[in-house]
């Protein structure tokens, strides 16, 4: 008899595992608590897969031996306690799919800067040619990919919860960019249960694999100096006094690989402190891989980052307009506030997840002249810089937003969109918020330049 294969969810990374489980000639099924998404069902039928969606089967689920579930899903869901009560093994996606290749795999961790840095370490593959693809949470799952075409090298961005379901992966080269409180609620509200979480990255880790990390991130340095045989480490820091292998001397990002050269940030097209850790884990990564540096080089010139994470939209009245919107957590907002020298109208709010504004505050003092909320419920951040900021303003709607950040800016000033919140109460999600801000400011843009020219 076949070996019976459930998979929990039935998303990209859900699909993508049934494909590659029914490839290999497994008897797979499928069960979906949500509705499955068309495109999705259709795939499943094409291939004679099993599924079910809107309720989880009990007896089509307990009979498995193996469990792939969704990262989303939480191990305290009933259907996992019952799974895990039998003593069925529960894995992720990500960790089925490496099973089934001896692709070398740079994977990419974090709580804040994952995207941005896998997609710049993919794109500086890819440009210098190496047969490579992007997976984890962007872009086609592992296990799709895996079953359909044969790479050299994976480029992964994995969260904390999809490293909860690895027990042999082994990524060739593992970045670390930071650990910050975040999603504690899947984890007891015990910090170190994160750190640990984030820490089986390395956790199969040999001497031929490379670590690369934070290592001002006080979390990161802790759990190092904890853990006694790590692999290759290979460390970044922002400090100019730093002995980092990787770091910033104050003008440029240097690497002091075999091969030593050095980086300077114009010559990207990234921006802020934040970026200069992103940049240098992914040069470090690539250059570990074997790529040449005049490649890198050229990659640094031409990568273009995913919307909503410090976007220039438009320039009106020459104000610029940034549009930062996945900043949800007041960490990503400290970085976006260190990118710009200009005086900033700061527009923040929407669901707080138990923000700590007083990270914030001096900087804030330093460069903030307005403050705009955009929520339903602004009274915490009209406390927290009621007297640190001179204008508070707030408003619930993006078009006027945009009116009023532009009445309130002087020419050379910075619109800053980083809400420090997340966006559920007044959008669908920070995409939509980011959208919705972009749309609103090109259109102010395309009104302002019409009467200009009906003026002149
Ligand atoms: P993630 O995929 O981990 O959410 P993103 O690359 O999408 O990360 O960036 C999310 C937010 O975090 C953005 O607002 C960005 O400005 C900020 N950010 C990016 N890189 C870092 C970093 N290394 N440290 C702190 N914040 C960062």
């Amino acid at each position: 008899m076949k070996e019976r294969i459930v998979i929990l969810g039935a998303g990209e990374s859900g699909t993508g595992a049934a494909l590659l489980a029914n490839a290999k000639g497994y008897d797979v099924f499928v069960s979906e608590q949500g509705q499955i998404k068309e495109k999705y069902k259709k795939e499943l039928e094409q291939e004679g897969i099993a599924y079910e969606e809107g309720y989880h089967t009990e007896a089509k689920i307990l009979n498995a031996s193996l469990v792939i579930k969704s990262p989303g899903i939480s191990d305290k869901a009933e259907i996992i306690r019952k799974i895990k009560s039998l003593l069925i093994p529960v894995i992720d996606e990500i960790e089925f799919a490496s099973r089934y290749t001896d692709a070398k795999i740079i994977a990419i961790t974090g709580t804040n800067g994952k995207t941005t840095t896998t997609l710049l370490t993919y794109h500086l593959m890819k440009e210098a040619g190496c047969n490579v693809a992007l997976a984890g949470n962007v872009g086609f799952s592992m296990a799709r990919q895996v079953a359909q075409k044969k790479y050299e090298w994976y480029v992964l961005e994995l969260s904390s919860f999809q490293l909860d379901g690895t027990t042999t992966f082994k990524p060739t080269i593992g970045i670390l960019l930071n650990i910050t409180p975040d999603h504690l609620d899947r984890y007891e509200y015990t910090m170190q249960k994160y750190v640990d979480s984030k820490f089986r990255l390395i956790q199969n880790m040999e001497g031929q694999h490379h670590f690369i990390y934070y290592a001002d991130d006080r979390v990161i340095a802790a759990e190092v100096a904890k853990r006694k045989s790590i692999a290759n480490t290979i460390e970044l820091s922002l400090s100019a006094t730093s002995k980092a292998l990787a770091h910033f001397d104050g003008k440029k990002m240097s690497f002091g690989f075999a091969e030593s050269f050095s980086i300077d940030q114009a010559d990207t097209t990234l921006k802020g402190p934040h970026n200069l850790i992103n940049t240098m884990a992914a040069v470090s990564a690539v250059h570990v891989a074997g790529v040449p540096l005049d490649q890198i080089r050229s990659g640094l010139k031409t990568f273009v980052n995913a919307p909503h994470r410090l976007e220039s939209v438009a320039s009106i009245n020459g104000v610029e307009f940034v549009n930062d919107s996945k900043a949800t957590n007041v960490d990503s907002v400290v970085y976006a506030l260190g990118s710009f020298d200009q005086p900033l109208i700061w527009i923040a709010g929407g669901v707080d997840k138990g923000n700590d504004y007083s990270l914030i505050e001096d900087a804030v003092k330093k460069k903030v002249r307005v403050l705009i909320c955009l929520g339903k419920d602004n009274d915490k951040l009209k406390k927290a810089f009621g007297d640190v900021v001179g204008t508070i303003k707030e408003t619930q709607s993006v078009s006027s937003l945009v009116r009023m950040a532009l009445e309130e800016a002087q020419r050379g000033d910075v619109v800053l969109l980083s809400p420090a919140c997340a966006s559920f109460d007044l959008f669908k999600n920070y995409e939509d918020r980011g959208d919705q801000f972009r749309s609103a400011v090109l259109e102010l843009k395309k009104e302002i330049e019409n009467t200009d020219v009906v003026r002149s």
